[in-house]
């Protein structure tokens, strides 16, 4: 009932969406109509049910003051611990937990987070105002500075407030929301008081709660909150002290952007909440601006990883082709949000090159903020290492560790989508899916070996015949690393998957970087798709200097690294000369499971007159980005050098 109560609701979703000037193209399919059994995907979704939201309970709760805070500020008494945004860490737990508790339900876990939420919903204040920095501190300094993270605490808890609805069904944290998104509309929008958010995130979350209940006052403060960027109104340390309007993108309005600025998550959070706004309002303005900043951030700003944002000074964006490995700062919250705005742009283009980049960044940028046991997180995620970095069991500032259990525990968004004229497949993710389609129900399996093996069977099964498009995705690392030339492949690909229906050869067009099959499908049709897998070696554009001479590996979606063998080699002596044979095998019992390059490489060791160097041939074995710094403390590089001059320690 309760299943079947959650497809009427995407279904309405999908057609009252479609009735606006919308620019949305494709509607992704909901986590809670895809049900994973992916080889590769579903332990760690299990692992993030246990330990990730395990780490995230015990931090929140016993090791630190965030619920205490709670606490303390129902009754205004005692002092806040802490900084001032860890309110939004607690509601990020809950948003996690409710798409986890949708996976895998857990009564323990759904009664101790009510009696969090009944905390939350007790410290609200009667006007509707909740942060419990100001209710500790001074009331009275209340929407004073602009960076202090009011309103992005305020767009977590409307998150959480929905999604903790949608799972159980429980709206007091939703009506806590509500009541908050309420308050800040008659404060600002309806008085027509500037405020700029310092930190932004209501955007996307006041869109989320417009398709919730429909009523178009969040649309219009979310483009409200949009429209304040950029005419100088910002308020506080940002404005005053640093003086960096750019450091949270208002140096200019949003829709004369056109390059990539200041803090990466920042960043990732508008142009995701724009992208959400232009979907419904049909704004291209929006869309010409997020166009031109997609390709500044791809062309120039990318890390081979997905990761994005090269300095820790500014946690976001330096110089184009200024991309150091070794102090690359790659948030892990960084590339979250890059999975969300690359979502976001594949739904109002039907432009696959974007789930590419999600792809890129899941994989790899954003996966590897979490350890294999799902208890340890990078912040940062650097693509060298001299081995003295290593996750940590939580942060001060713990934004990222909830961020990626969020994502992970949602991951069933990403893999299909729908539109006028069809079913669309972006991600190769084992699973069930049950999506609608002009009202009809299509019920669709997906195998897969992915991302170790390229064969993929997708069964598509209508209720009734029906003649319609399926957009599979050709992954587009199949012929170039990336959209532009920021890097390339060594040798040139032209490689195409064969597709297969019910065993037969099947000529498809390729539109967007989707295959395009057309038919009348019925029930029992099987889609076979095989997409060739090999190594590849990437180079980067010379302006990147810090690659010069270097070149990395991949292997399917993954980018690979070399960790040190204490006895053996430490991976900054490792070179890969070119045409060095390659040999891939699946270890499964090596970090959960992974294929791993084996090569013969010459080893560099520096002769005992400490002046001198030579070389020794030895076995090296590079492994998945994502699965380093599992084996303890190790040293690591991404981009290995070609020829013995190019060595130099982790730069
Ligand atoms: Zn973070």
């Amino acid at each position: 009932m309760k299943r079947e109560g959650i497809i009427m609701m995407a279904m309405l979703f999908i057609l009252s969406a479609k009735s606006q000037t919308s620019l949305q193209k494709l509607y992704p399919v909901s986590f809670s109509n895809v049900k994973i059994t992916d080889a590769f995907w579903k332990p760690k979704m299990q692992t993030v049910a246990s330990a990730t939201l395990d780490a995230c309970v015990n931090y929140t709760q016993n090791k630190t003051g965030r619920i205490r805070n709670f606490e303390n500020a129902a009754k205004h008494t005692g002092k806040h611990e802490g900084i001032y945004y860890d309110d939004s860490d607690v509601y990020k737990a809950i948003e996690a937990i409710a798409y986890s508790l949708k996976n895998y339900p857990d009564s323990e876990l759904e009664k101790n987070t009510d009696q969090w939420i009944e905390k939350i919903a007790a410290a609200q204040l009667p006007d509707g105002y909740l942060n419990t920095y100001y209710i500790l501190t001074d009331i009275n300094k209340r929407w004073s500075d602009m960076e202090k993270h009011e309103d992005y605490c305020a767009g977590h808890l409307i998150e959480a407030g929905i999604a903790y609805y949608n799972t159980t069904g429980k709206g007091k944290l939703l009506n806590t929301a509500i009541r908050f998104a309420d308050h800040i509309d008659s404060v600002f929008r309806l008085q027509n008081k500037p405020w700029v958010s310092g930190h932004q995130e209501i955007e996307l979350a006041l869109m989320k709660l417009y398709h919730h209940t429909q009523n178009k006052k969040y649309l219009a403060l979310a483009n409200w909150f949009l429209e304040q960027r950029g005419h100088g109104y910002g308020k506080g340390v940002i404005w005053n002290q640093w003086k960096n309007p750019d450091y949270c993108q208002d140096g200019i309005p949003v829709k004369d952007q056109r390059n990539i600025t200041g803090h990466a998550v920042r960043a990732m959070y508008l142009y995701t909440g724009a992208a959400d706004v232009a979907a419904v309002t049909g704004d291209n303005g929006y869309t010409t601006a997020m166009d031109a900043i997609w390709n500044d951030v791809v062309y120039r700003h990318l890390y081979i990883t997905g990761g994005i944002g090269a300095q820790g000074s500014n946690e976001g964006f330096g110089k184009p082709y200024d991309l150091p490995n070794g102090t690359a700062y790659c948030e892990t919250c960084a590339s979250v949000g890059m999975v969300f705005w690359n979502q976001r742009m594949n739904m109002l283009s039907g432009d696959a090159k974007y789930i590419d980049i999600l792809e890129r960044s899941l994989y790899n940028g954003a996966l590897d903020g979490l350890s294999l046991s799902g208890d340890r997180f990078f912040y940062g995620n650097p693509l060298s290492s001299g081995g003295n970095y290593s996750r940590s069991e939580w942060f001060g500032t713990a934004c990222c560790p909830s961020n990626i259990a969020r994502l992970v525990s949602a991951l069933g968004n990403y893999i299909y989508s729908t539109s006028a004229d069809g079913l669309w497949i972006n991600l190769f993710v084992g699973s069930n899916a049950t999506v609608a389609l002009n009202n009809e129900k299509i019920n669709m399996t997906m195998e897969t070996g992915y991302p170790w093996k390229g064969k993929v069977k997708l069964e598509i099964a209508p209720d009734k015949k029906k003649y319609f498009d399926v957009h599979i995705r050709i992954p587009g690392w199949l012929n170039h690393p990336v959209p532009g030339d920021l890097y390339r492949y060594e040798s040139s690909n032209t490689e195409k998957p064969e597709i297969h229906v019910n065993g037969q050869p099947f000529s498809y067009k390729l539109v967007n970087g989707y295959a395009v099959l057309s038919r009348t499908w019925k029930k029992g049709d099987l889609i076979t798709l095989e997409i060739p897998m090999k190594v590849k070696r990437i180079k980067s554009n010379p302006a990147v200097r810090q690659n010069e001479g270097r070149v990395a590996l991949q292997y399917g979606p993954i980018v690979y690294c070399v960790e040190g063998e204490s006895k053996e080699y430490n991976s900054k002596n490792v070179i890969l000369p070119p045409g060095a044979a390659i040999e891939v095998k699946y270890e499964p019992s090596l970090l959960g499971g992974i294929n791993v390059l084996h090569f013969n490489a010459p080893v560099v060791t520096i002769n005992e007159d400490g002046l001198s160097v030579s070389t020794t041939n030895r076995p090296v074995s590079a492994i998945p980005y994502y699965s380093w710094n599992n084996r303890g403390s190790r040293d690591m590089q991404v981009w290995l050098p070609s020829q013995i001059r190019q060595i130099r320690i982790n730069e």
